[in-house]
């Protein structure tokens, strides 16, 4: 099947005062119609950079796409004008934003915010377009619909901003929505809501969804598969099941440690993955995530591991998936 959105070795830097930041480092990535894939990692890993990218949303500088490109329905998106790529910002793909207090303008009602997006992509009937947004607002769960649309983003509850942002990135029925960490900023309860509103939409409308999270927890159940993002590179791809419950990367069984489950003893402690994701500035040599890999062998200072494919869509780049590994010396004895 033709992918919906293809990545392929996606590059990109940022100009900092301290040098060249390596924020994405050749990812490849595909989705296909109506698929849901989940891009996870810790903060700082170069999942978001990697998901504005596809619209190219990076301020530049100091954000610049040095190699390889981002495809849309086979469109070529990262050679795309500014005008162009406003053409399908919105109305093609969706997005949903990290933090709904910023990214929504505190100065418009919320339902005017949604009606803007409709009228940019041609839809010029006000009263029309009124009512579709009301329609929206319904179908993202927005309780007394008539009235919130009147309202500002202050009189809204953190999750009914989310479902209005929700509501923004649906208006034109997008094919693919990507959702840059969009439960960071509510409690769990809503959290909960927003996940099962996605997987609602998706199912119903057939959407593509790209999410980006650094919360394993929230893929089971969402996404098909799953691609781990550490220091710019996918570490690790595979299918939801696979990744959960057979992780091949060091990083990947670290992340899964750290979910509190309900399973665990009161006397247990959750075990993060210890350390701090590396800046890639001038990295050393080697795998980026040796100085907090229990696992780590000579050759892991030396060379960074390539790609190792396990099976269909399973891959991992570490030094243990080397038929080799079981000879190698561990670097901590
Ligand atoms: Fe750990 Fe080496 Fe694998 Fe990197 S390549 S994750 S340091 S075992």
């Amino acid at each position: 099947m033709q992918p919906l959105l293809k990545i392929e070795d996606l590059n990109v830097q940022f100009e900092t005062r301290a040098g060249v930041l390596q924020a994405v480092r050749g990812i490849n990535l595909e989705i296909g119609p109506g698929e849901a894939l989940a891009l996870v990692g810790e903060s700082g890993c170069g999942k978001s950079a990697a998901a504005q990218s596809v619209l190219k949303l990076l301020p530049s500088p100091p954000a610049r796409i040095t190699r390889g490109g981002v495809f849309f329905a086979g469109e070529n998106l990262t050679a795309m004008s500014e005008k162009e790529l406003q053409r399908v910002r919105g109305r093609d793909i969706g997005f949903i934003f990290q933090d709904p207090m910023t990214s929504l303008n505190p100065t418009m009602k919320v339902g005017r915010q949604v009606v803007e997006v409709m009228y940019r992509h041609g839809e010029k009937d006000n009263k029309k377009n009124r009512e579709r947004a009301l329609e929206i607002f319904g179908l993202v769960g927005i309780s007394n619909p008539g009235r919130r649309l009147d309202q500002y983003p202050h009189q809204l509850s953190g999750g009914m901003r989310q479902r209005v942002m929700a509501a923004i990135a649906l208006a034109c029925g997008p094919r693919l929505l990507i959702a840059d960490e969009p439960t960071t900023a509510v409690d769990v309860t809503i959290q909960a809501q927003i996940m099962e509103l996605l997987r609602d939409l998706q199912k119903k409308r057939g959407m593509s969804v790209l999410l980006i999270t650094h919360d394993l927890s929230l893929v089971a159940g969402f996404a098909r598969r799953v691609a781990v993002m550490y220091a710019g590179k996918i570490i690790e791809t595979g299918t939801a099941e696979e990744v959960m419950n057979s992780p091949a990367h060091p990083y990947t069984r670290g992340l899964l440690a750290s979910i509190p489950r309900l399973e665990v003893r009161p006397e247990e402690r959750l075990a993060p993955v210890p350390g701090r994701p590396p800046v890639m500035i001038n990295p050393p040599p080697g795998c980026p995530f040796r100085p907090r890999c229990p696992e780590a062998m000579y050759i892991c200072a030396k060379i960074e591991p390539g790609e190792t494919i396990l099976g269909q869509g399973r891959i991992v780049s570490c030094w243990l998936a080397h038929p080799m590994a079981a000879e190698s010396r561990p670097e901590r004895l």
